[in-house]
């Protein structure tokens, strides 16, 4: 019969057959957090994107629990001190996203560099914005990277291809390794004050939390561009929408809210900003790469084999 595998935000055939071939997908895609206390005492493992909350208490319901898979990177949905607490390991899929996520981050680099949102919409609006919209070119300029991991050392790849500069902060990797990628190792306040455009890559944990505020966007270039697909909150969007009222910031790019939805959208609607609803991840590819590598992760958890992404 095998393992119940319950699945809360849906999962690619690709990853599902995986599980199938000797365990048992159930698959309650959309399910409500109190229909998932009544099934989840079935589980041998849950699969979650980021929707669904994997709190203390759901995984204390879950009587026969011994895997959280989350098809993705970030796991801020998933108790991991109570998953510790209880012995239930939690898995991810660290790189099954990046590609999505750099190309994602480097088409909101080009829009803004060429004002491509403001001028499709003059056009749907039957206004020919041509003298208006004077953009600025890539090559030669300084792109700052914050949080060098694997998304945001594919950025810094992509952005070598356009004869850009990169500076890099990250506290944890090797300077050396940094450098071997093409970048320059600096400190925040050096990126901050040297970097024509801006592009976060970090988590969101209490020391990255408002990494960008009304003192970092103060020390910026005049005119910087400001580019955000990790987490909402790593940037304090009440500075954000100062800075570009004051004109010091010139554009920004986001994909990513403090609250999601956003109940108030006046960053989002500002005229220089290039606003997404959290699709970063949400290629085709990604998602199938993500339910494959999930679904492997999760067969070996169930097996007590060895696990290539262990976060608890
Ligand atoms: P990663 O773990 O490979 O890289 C994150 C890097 O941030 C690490 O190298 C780490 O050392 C660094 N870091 C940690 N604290 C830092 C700090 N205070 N200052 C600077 N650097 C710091 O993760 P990744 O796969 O590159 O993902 C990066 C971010 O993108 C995550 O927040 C993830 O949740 C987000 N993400 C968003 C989407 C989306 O849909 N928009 C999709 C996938 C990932």
């Amino acid at each position: 019969m095998g393992w119940k595998v319950l699945v809360t935000d849906g999962i690619e055939k690709e990853g599902a057959a995986i599980i199938n071939q000797k365990d048992q997908v159930i698959d309650r895609k959309g399910i409500t957090p109190e229909e998932l206390l009544t099934i989840i005492p079935e589980a041998d493992a849950l699969i979650v994107r980021g929707r669904t909350k994997v709190t203390e208490v759901v995984l204390k319901s879950g009587k026969n629990l011994k895997v959280v898979g989350r098809m993705g990177v970030g796991v801020d949905n998933i108790d991991l001190h109570a998953a510790k607490a209880l012995n239930i390991a939690v898995v991810n899929t660290p790189t099954s996203t990046t590609i999505a996520v750099a190309e994602l981050t480097m088409a909101f680099i080009l829009s803004l560099a060429r004002d491509i949102s403001l001028a499709d919409q003059g056009m749907k609006n039957a206004k020919w914005l041509k003298k208006e919209l004077e953009g600025s070119e890539l090559s030669g300029k300084t792109l700052g990277v914050i949080g060098y991991g694997n998304i945001g050392e594919s950025v810094s790849k992509r952005a070598q291809a356009f004869d850009m500069s990169i500076l890099a902060y990250d506290p944890v990797r090797k300077p050396d390794e940094i450098r071997f990628s093409g970048a320059e190792p600096v400190d925040l306040d050096t990126l901050i004050k040297n970097s024509d455009i801006i592009t976060l890559h970090i988590p969101l944990i209490p020391s990255t939390k408002h990494i960008l505020n009304a003192e970092a966007f103060s020390n910026m270039k005049d005119g910087v561009k400001i580019i955000c697909a990790a987490r909402g909150g790593v940037i304090d969007e009440v500075a954000l929408l100062d800075a570009l009222n004051s004109g010091k910031v010139s554009g920004a790019a986001l994909d990513v809210f403090e609250v999601e939805p956003p109940t108030d959208y006046s960053v989002a609607a500002h005229p220089h900003v290039v606003a997404t609803p959290h699709i970063g991840a949400q290629t085709k590819e990604a998602q199938v790469r993500a339910a494959i590598d999930i679904s492997h992760e999760i067969i070996n958890a169930l097996d007590g084999k060895s696990l290539r992404w262990k976060v608890a």
